[in-house]
């Protein structure tokens, strides 16, 4: 008696070779059946002898397409029917696939050694593709994933793609963007003066970047900016001509064995570094690298990749490392079309390596640090979007807009979150519209209702007016410092209460004034701040971010008065007297000078303090070369001292470790000693900010969350110290601790409140 079995698989399971696999399993099992796409999943029914139908099982679940994720199976026996053979049936085109939709997907071994093997047909061809590889999520232009709804639809297939496609035992069986050199897309390369070379673009571009030039590339989700990473003189025309003078330009290497000559790998960076998202990870460059010193000027890091698109690959085989930079202007999106590049072509970029295969979604790189073997995303974008991200439970379809800077959005679904690619800074108009544009794109994709709009409580966020605009039915505001907990909370199963630490740049409080070093108590539905750090005035308000001695000054003058003000002549030289008197006045009449508890700013503060005083060139610079110097210690100082004053909320005071770094400054120590004690202090004082919570609310699950902890030296540090007390600590996972994740925690709130 033959057993049939009706098998649903749900998660990502389509567009990533899902059916060819179960057919190749069945057929290999001599199995009779059939696999279809179906709403949200895979559907399977095979049938045959007991045993085979296990071993069958058993295979789907040890060997999946690699790109796949299965998220659930549910398995019933039906009655067999006795097909004659194993199928792969047309998809049942309806309802809603979006849950399948894929991320990009980085070229793959097998079409990588196609690539570049003498004979194949696709010998060298930039676009080649297949099931397990290549663009999805920002070719897509609707669901259901099919070639004619791609920016493929305008390439017509030849005979022997077509053959390839329909065929179940291929590996390009249903790959939609399947192309080859006599069908698919082709490069161009043009110049400024509007010439084109057509004749083996990728040669010229070769050619140029050797010689010097900047190129402008475009990849799978924009164009990137493309030099030479080993040549300061054209390293530092690109820094010019880009006005990025400082912030870390990101290195492209051939592959991981060149990588190694110029970073420290090691075994979760290297499985970063050959993930299908393929991000970039930040590793420590090594002493003898022949990168230039112009690369990433503030940080002993590099943030290095290896290639993920065959036209990388062809690229960098010729020459390597590159430089590859989002192309765009400041805080501008990154461009995708070669319309758009408009006068960065010539004023940036000598030249663009265009193609005529449309991106429909603008995509930046995603960026990974690692810290104590664990993944620690900075920013979650190409390769991770679309992925959904699993919810405590479901509800009504939730919006939420996130913050101003680093900004993604966040749709819910039943219990998924789908967040959105990374949008950037809102202050940025340009930045405003493809919020926008992008928003309306996912609710259309999803295909949902927003039931509720979630936003931040600070009333001139840009992503606030959009909520308070919008026509759903509900709208709720949610504390940034909540959201950033609540998120994390979600992310680990978390239902709570409790102990939240937000270390943060600034974010909106309940109370007008700028919170960012919080103690919450904290369920995903509710919060108290139990503590925060010692709040200061912040002369000019957020802007304050743009000049960490302005920071610097008021910690001074607020905690020492006229001794600290002496000091701070010789301490902040960037401050002209002037400027100097005019901010004391502004401090102490409280003009435009709201009070911050921010620990990003602390740490500003003490930057600046040690020489980083001047205005920066991007958000958190002093904090990032605080930490860099900080590194450079040859030994982890004792901590300073702190205090904790009584609340409500608790006040932790860095008042006696202030004093003491200028103590330390007036004897000439080692500033990067300096550096590391500081960094030390703050592990030791949150730490001992969470046991006195322990021990009044009885709570021993600590959740972090916040903009400071990219900095991977203080959160090893405190991971420690809290450890070392019996803490359970949670971290993000799928997240990253700065703002882009407070659409997470937005949705997450919010579906608390619905549930009620
Ligand atoms: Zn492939
Ligand atoms: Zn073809
Ligand atoms: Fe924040």
């Amino acid at each position: 008696m033959p057993l049939r079995l009706h098998i649903e698989v749900a998660g990502c399971v389509q567009g990533v070779g899902f059916r060819p696999t179960v057919y190749r399993h069945a057929t290999a099992l001599g199995l009779t059946g059939f696999v279809s796409n179906g709403t949200g999943g895979v559907v399977i029914e095979v049938e045959g002898s007991s045993a085979a139908v296990t071993e069958f099982r058993h295979r789907l679940e040890t060997q999946p397409p690699p790109q796949a994720r299965i998220e659930a199976v549910r398995v019933r026996e039906v009655a067999p029917q006795q097909s004659p053979t194993f199928e792969i049936t047309a998809s049942e085109r309806s309802g809603d696939l979006a849950a399948g939709m894929p991320p990009d997907l980085a070229l793959c071994d097998d079409c990588r050694h196609e690539l570049f093997t003498p004979g194949d047909r696709r010998h060298r061809y930039p676009f080649i593709n297949c099931t397990n590889c290549g663009p999805r999520f920002t070719i897509i232009g609707a669901l259901p994933y099919d070639r004619e709804r791609t920016s493929m639809a305008p390439f017509v297939m030849c005979p022997d793609c077509a053959a390839e496609y329909a065929d179940p035992r291929d590996r390009r069986f249903d790959a939609q963007p399947d192309a080859c050199p006599v069908c698919g897309p082709r490069l161009t390369l043009r110049l400024p003066d509007g010439a084109v070379v057509t004749e083996d673009p990728l040669a010229e571009t070769v050619r140029r970047l050797r010689a010097g030039e900047i190129g402008a590339v475009k990849g799978l989700g924009g164009f990137h900016l493309c030099c030479l990473a080993t040549d300061d003189a054209t390293v530092q025309c690109l820094r010019q001509r880009k006005h990025r003078p400082d912030k870390s330009l990101a290195v492209m290497f051939r592959d991981l064995d060149e990588l190694r000559r110029h970073c420290r790998v090691e075994a979760a960076a290297e499985a970063l570094l050959l993930s299908p998202a393929r991000p970039i990870v930040a590793l420590p460059r090594l002493p003898n690298s022949a990168l230039s010193a112009f690369i990433s000027p503030d940080t002993d890091d590099v943030g290095a990749f290896l290639p993920y698109t065959p036209l990388h690959a062809l690229l960098l085989d010729a020459i390597s490392p590159l430089v590859m930079t989002s192309a765009n202007l400041s805080e501008e999106p990154i461009v995708s079309d070669f319309a758009e590049l408009g006068t960065l072509l010539g004023a940036v970029a000598d030249f663009a390596l265009d193609h005529d295969r449309k991106i429909l979604r603008r995509c930046d790189d995603s960026v990974v640090k690692v810290a104590r073997g664990t993944p620690l995303l900075l920013r979650r974008s190409r390769g991770f979007v679309p992925r959904a991200i699993a919810l405590p439970h479901g509800g009504p379809s939730v919006l939420a807009c996130g913050a101003e800077v680093k900004n993604t959005f966040c749709i819910t679904r039943g219990a998924q979150a789908f967040m959105s690619q990374h949008i950037g800074d809102l202050t940025d108009l340009s930045a405003y519209s493809f919020f926008r544009q992008s928003a309306a794109d996912l609710e259309q994709l999803l295909q949902v209702r927003t039931a509720l709009v979630a936003h931040d409580l600070h009333p001139d966020y840009l992503s606030t007016r959009f909520a308070l605009a919008h026509p759903a039915p509900r709208k709720l505001g949610v504390q940034h410092h909540h959201a950033h907990i609540a998120g994390c909370m979600a992310e680990n199963g978390l239902d709570g209460p409790v102990i939240g630490v937000a270390l943060d740049g600034t974010g909106y409080g309940t109370d007008g004034t700028l919170w960012g070093g919080e103690f919450l108590i904290a369920t995903r539905g509710s919060f108290e701040r139990a503590a925060c750090f010692r709040p200061y005035p912040l002369p000019g308000g957020e802007e304050a971010v743009r000049h960490p001695a302005r920071t610097a000054l008021s910690c001074l003058v607020t905690e020492f008065g006229a001794g600290g003000l002496a000091r701070a002549a010789d301490l902040l030289p960037s401050l002209p007297e002037a400027e100097r008197m005019l901010l004391v006045q502004m401090i102490q009449k409280r003009l435009n000078s709201p009070l911050t508890s921010s620990a990003g700013r602390l740490f500003d503060a003490v930057g600046a303090l040690l020489g980083f005083d001047a205005p920066v060139t991007y958000e958190g610079q002093a904090a990032i070369r605080l930490q860099t110097l900080a590194l450079r210690s040859p030994q982890l100082p004792p901590a300073y001292e702190f205090r904790i004053e009584p609340g409500p909320p608790a006040r932790l005071s860095f008042a006696p470790a202030l004093e003491q770094v200028m103590e330390a400054l007036r004897r000439g120590q080692d500033r990067a000693e300096i550096a590391a004690a500081f960094h030390v202090t703050v592990a030791v004082a949150t730490a001992a900010m969470c046991t006195r919570l322990r021990n009044e609310h009885g709570l021993s699950e600590v959740v972090l969350s916040g903009g400071v902890f990219q900095n991977d030296l203080l959160l090893t540090l405190l991971l420690e110290r809290l450890e070392a007390a019996r803490f359970c600590v949670f971290t993000h996972r799928d997240v990253p601790p700065n703002d882009g994740c407070i659409a997470l925690g937005q949705a997450v709130v919010a579906l608390e409140t619905l549930a009620g």
